[in-house]
């Protein structure tokens, strides 16, 4: 087992501990953060527990506790070889997740499991399943025969539809990029308040806008400052210099400047991602204890009771395109003006 699968696991213990302990698994769960991978590795080591032939603890009432990831079943869950685990994932070009592979997992999940004590059924990316897909599974997803679990995972879970989230017992496995984004937590409080203050003119949109090429222009004097630190062309500031190697340098530095600037903006722009999605969890009954900047609840609950759930949900999209948009060709200047123009507050 990797380092990184270790310390994955610490995390997601701590979750399900609490669940297993005292024999309250919910029928369906749904799992988000920042990555498929370490949500996929979550899953399975949920349904390992659930399945291993030799668990080394065991809690009062019999259950399995934890997983010893070498017996024959534990292994197969891991290859996604094992009977009583059924996975499903997006499908062809659309990457949808259709209908008929739901159908295919309701038929499945109501046999009885074959080798293992639970069926486990992982729907990956259940933000694209399509709405009839949705619909199909409603019932399903309510009433799941007994010894049956359903683990939903998504990086994108605003994306899925409400009927579905509140069928969900949530599990929020973020937290690395929780602690990511307490550097920008002055930064985002300054954001909150601003959007709070604002009505819905357009001069408050462009405040917004300011503070965001501000920061930006920050982000980049530093980077600029650091990178030309530690460049050849200072080190030997007292040696003559071939101009085309010179040249070479100056060219190398720029690029890497370039890329290293678009690292960081790209973690400022995720750290205000987070205040949108409080801000959307908000809108959200008893959503409050998955906040991911709970020092600004009280920011971004007066956020959102200015707003309705779809437009708090618009807004993240609206966050996402900006982010992807980031990735083309188009003006960075261009991308922020039109981003903060079409959010709705
Ligand atoms: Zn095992």
């Amino acid at each position: 087992m990797s380092v990184y699968e270790l310390e994955e696991k610490e995390k997601t213990v701590k979750y399900f501990k609490n669940l297993l302990h005292s024999d309250r698994l919910p029928h369906s769960l749904l799992l988000y953060g920042g990555n498929v991978e370490k949500l996929e590795t979550a899953a399975k080591y949920l349904a390992k527990i659930l399945n291993c032939e030799n668990p080394p603890v065991k809690g009062e009432t019999g259950g399995n506790l934890e997983c010893c990831d070498s017996c024959s079943s534990c292994r197969r869950i891991q290859e996604e070889t094992y009977p009583d685990v059924y996975w499903i994932r997006p499908e062809s070009k659309l990457r949808q997740i259709t209908v008929d592979s739901i159908r295919e997992l309701i038929r499945e999940i109501q046999l009885k499991p074959l080798e293992g004590k639970w069926k486990v059924a992982v729907i990956v990316a259940a933000d694209r399943m399509h709405q009839n897909a949705a619909n199909a599974f409603l019932k399903t997803l309510e009433e799941p025969p007994a010894h049956s679990l359903i683990i939903l995972i998504t990086i994108e879970p605003h994306r899925l539809l409400p009927t579905i989230l509140s069928r969900c017992q949530k599990i929020n496995l973020t937290e690395s990029d929780i602690q990511q984004i307490n550097q920008f937590k002055d930064f985002l409080q300054q954001i909150a308040s601003l959007i709070l203050g604002s009505g819905k003119e357009v001069l408050g949109r462009y405040k917004l806008l300011d503070l965001l090429v501000q920061k930006l222009n920050e982000i980049r004097d530093g980077v600029e400052q650091n990178i030309s630190s530690g460049s050849p062309e200072k080190r030997f500031k007292n040696v003559e210099i071939d101009s085309q190697v010179l040249e070479k340098w100056q060219k190398e530095a720029k690029s890497l400047i370039e890329s290293e600037y678009r690292r960081q903006r790209q973690e400022l722009f995720k750290a205000v991602q987070w205040l949108f999605r409080d801000i959307w969890l908000q809108t959200i009954k008893d959503s409050q204890q998955l906040l991911a900047l709970p020092e600004l609840a009280d920011y971004t609950s007066k956020i959102a009771n200015k707003i309705t759930p779809e437009d708090a949900k618009l807004n993240l999209e609206i966050f996402e395109d900006c982010q992807r948009l980031f990735f083309t060709n188009v003006q960075e200047m261009l991308i922020l003006e039109v981003t903060l123009l079409r959010l709705q507050f």
